[in-house]
């Protein structure tokens, strides 16, 4: 059972250990960048465990050489953000959804263990751009840790329509009584952490618009409650 809006009061879950699952270096920080900042400022460690390296995105130079530049660039976006653990696995960017879900599970189930995590944090389940990618590492966070709460990022049904009708993107938006809490956030270190990503956020007009829409605030939803029992 979800615990309603009002419960949650717009307040951060409270968790000592973090784990983001994330699909693509620059989804730290231009997703979540402003969620896992917060966590840092409330005192929580918080780590990420990402499964592939970029290395498919059309902007920068290609194929493994851009692989090993946002290996980098993912680890100085980190800095910025305050993630005292990053792990960037190597699985084939663009067609995660091909990989075996229990290898990616163990993965998580792994990482889970090794920062002690009491909570994770993940796209939501439309993958927020729709990319595949992401909702597998979602698929994959649920499925490797059972038993630990998992806190999705996602937008509002009215933010995903504006930015689709304005670039033809394919955004996954909730409804108001989908997202279990609004969260003011501070986007000061995100916008460092995104400045770090040099080869992806040079013109990067959806991102910008994105954030431009949702302005200081972010919206979670919880896949799995604290609580609830293994599914
Ligand atoms: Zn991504």
């Amino acid at each position: 059972m979800r615990p309603p809006l009002a419960e949650s009061g717009g307040e951060l879950p409270r968790a000592t250990s973090v784990l983001a699952v994330c699909a693509h270096p620059d989804d730290e920080s231009f997703g979540l960048g402003a969620l896992l900042d917060s966590f840092v400022e409330r005192g929580a460690k918080v780590s990420v465990l990402c499964f592939t390296r970029g290395e498919a995105s059309t902007l920068g130079p290609v194929g493994a050489e851009l692989g090993e530049l946002r290996r980098a660039e993912l680890a100085a976006a980190a800095r910025e953000l305050g993630i005292g653990r990053v792990e960037l696995l190597d699985h084939p960017d663009g067609s995660l959804s091909c990989e075996p879900l229990e290898r990616l599970a163990g993965e998580v189930a792994a990482a889970a263990r090794e920062v002690d995590a009491d909570l994770l944090v993940v796209f939501d389940e439309g993958g927020i751009s729709g990319h595949p990618d992401h909702c597998r590492a979602t698929e994959a966070a649920l499925s490797g840790a059972p038993g630990l709460a998992t806190l999705a990022w996602t937008i509002p049904r009215s933010v995903a329509g504006a930015l689709n009708s304005q670039f033809g993107t394919a955004f996954v938006g909730r409804d108001e009584q989908e997202i279990d809490a609004v969260l003011r956030v501070d986007r000061t270190r995100q916008c460092r952490a995104i400045a770090r990503h040099v080869s992806q956020c040079d013109n990067n007009a959806v991102l910008e618009s994105r954030l431009g829409l949702l302005g200081d605030t972010e919206h979670v939803r919880w896949l799995r409650p604290p609580g609830s029992e293994p599914s």
